[in-house]
């Protein structure tokens, strides 16, 4: 994918109004410090527009990021921070599910997870509530040169049963520091976008 244009056209908090799109969203989900912002950075073609965390959970919002005039990006607010109070876990909780339930132009929720790690019990809810909306997640295993290449089937495998999933779920290995990955999540997009 050829990036022209790259936007962040409109932020919302909790009591903010979701904006009615009329392009394709493809929204992003995980954990905080997953590598969310790396990803959405990699695949604007841009070195930090989308926020790096200095401080994981701090800020929940949804972002949607204009591509191209053609598609949006909708980076959802990272999950699972432990100094955040209760209060703050139900916001979020109320933010993403009206999000799910209410845009008209959502075509694809990517689901990321860690490659290091057996993922949580939030993160196989999140697949669950995803799933439960009626999208079929894509699981992006991030921070894939972390890793060893010997260590890589090994470690998809338990991604795959943590998340209670089987073969016929996609789950592309990412990596934000060499980029493997990026085309095919690229093409992937191009094709749940067109049209
Ligand atoms: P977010 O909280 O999910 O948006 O996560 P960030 O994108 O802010 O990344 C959290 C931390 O992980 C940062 O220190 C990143 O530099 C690091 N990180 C993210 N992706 C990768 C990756 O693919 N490889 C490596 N080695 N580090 C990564």
């Amino acid at each position: 994918m050829i990036i022209k244009t790259v936007n962040l056209e409109t932020v919302c908090g909790v009591t903010s109004r979701l904006p009615e799109n009329d392009k394709p969203e493809i929204a992003f989900a995980g954990k905080s410090n997953v590598g969310k912002s790396s990803l959405i950075n990699a695949l604007m073609n841009r070195k930090s527009y989308a926020r790096i965390s200095a401080q994981p959970g701090k800020t929940q919002t949804i972002n949607f990021y204009n591509i191209n005039e053609a598609l949006y990006y909708v980076d959802l607010p990272g999950y699972g921070y432990a100094k955040v109070s209760l209060a703050e876990k139900e916001k979020w909780g109320r933010m993403i599910e009206n999000y799910l339930k209410k845009s008209r132009q959502l075509k694809c929720v990517f689901l990321l997870v860690d490659i290091r790690h057996e993922p949580s019990v939030n993160d196989r809810q999140m697949y669950d509530w995803i799933v439960h909306n009626g999208y079929e997640p894509v699981v992006i295993a991030t921070k894939l040169d972390k890793i060893k290449r010997s260590q890589l089937q090994k470690q998809l495998k338990l991604l795959r049963s943590g998340l209670g999933i089987g073969n016929q779920v996609m789950v592309i290995p990412f990596s934000a520091e060499t980029k493997q990955g990026r085309d095919e999540i690229w093409n992937l997009i191009e094709q749940l976008t067109s049209g």
